[in-house]
Order: structure tokens, then C-alpha cells, then sequence
């Protein structure tokens, strides 16, 4: 393949258009065993106008990990988006928006409500390649922030789950 012919659905995306908080299907893959990969957009903050600060996305990336998995079959990563206002979610089957923007929604709420410092994964630094770049405050903040606003199942009306 040339790489004039490499499209990357991310970035056909129009980002002055969507409304987040949302969740979003980008892709799902077939692999020569038919197994299906699918891979979706959590946008927790509007593009180009809000960000989160490196170190609360850090710890998020940490605790998705930790309350993302458990509410989502076939789970298999959910990484930072570089620009920093969201994640990409990676799962084994398919799941409806819907149904991932319900298991975000759950997986916050525990972030929020539930999470101490101590319950932070990986924060050793045998366990992680910069422990001293986490903020649980901040990733508190942010996720109250996506539950008062409401995540959307569809990224260009909000539609709340
Ligand atoms: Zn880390």
C-alpha cells in the first residue's frame, strides 16, 4: 500500500462538528480467524477547546484499565488520544454505543465515587514508565465534569445515556 492510499478514519472525522462527551464506533476489523475487532472514539472533552491536563489522563488511562474491563466483554485496551481529550477503546465483538457509553458512565462513576489513591493500578515505579506524572484529583475533576454533562451514544446530537 502507497501512502497516498493509507486513509485514517480519525482524522476524516470533521472535529468542529461533534459534541462531546461522546462515545463513537470508528471501526471494526475482521481477522483472518473471524474474529471481529472493534475500535471506538471516547471523546471526554470538545475538541480544540478543552483538554486534560497530561497527568489526570495519565491516572484515567490507569483506572479505565482497572473499571473499564470488568463492565465490557472482550475488552483489550483503552489508550490516550494524543491530543489529549480522549481515548481510544479497543474491544474483541462488537458493542452498540450505547452499550459502551452505559459502561463508561458505570466505569466513572466508581473513578468518582468509589476510588481512592490506593486503588490506583500500576503507580509503583516498577509498574509504570512515568509514576511521578498521576493526578487522581485531576481525573476525578474531569470525570464529574463528562457525568454532569452527559455521555452521548451518537457524536453530533446529544443523545444522553
Ligand atoms: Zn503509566
Amino acid at each position: 500500500m502507497k501512502r497516498e492510499d493509507v486513509q485514517i478514519e480519525s482524522f476524516t472525522l470533521d472535529h468542529t462538528k461533534v459534541k462531546a462527551p461522546y462515545v463513537r464506533l470508528i471501526s471494526q476489523e475482521k481477522g483472518p480467524k473471524g474474529d471481529i475487532v472493534s475500535n471506538y472514539d471516547i471523546r471526554l472533552t470538545q475538541p480544540n477547546e478543552m483538554f486534560i491536563p497530561t497527568a489526570g489522563m495519565h491516572t484515567l488511562e490507569h483506572l479505565l484499565a482497572l473499571t473499564l474491563r470488568p463492565r465490557l466483554e472482550g475488552y483489550l485496551d483503552c489508550s490516550p488520544f494524543g491530543c489529549r481529550t480522549g481515548f481510544h477503546l479497543l474491544t474483541f465483538s462488537s458493542h452498540s454505543s450505547h452499550e459502551v457509553a452505559l459502561a463508561l458512565k458505570s466505569a466513572l462513576e466508581e473513578i468518582v465515587n468509589d476510588i481512592e489513591w490506593e486503588d490506583v493500578p500500576g503507580t509503583k515505579e516498577k509498574e509504570c514508565g512515568n509514576y511521578r506524572d498521576h493526578s487522581l484529583f485531576c481525573a476525578k475533576e474531569y470525570a464529574k465534569r463528562v457525568l454532569q454533562q452527559g455521555i452521548s451514544d451518537d457524536p453530533y446530537v446529544r443523545h444522553i445515556v
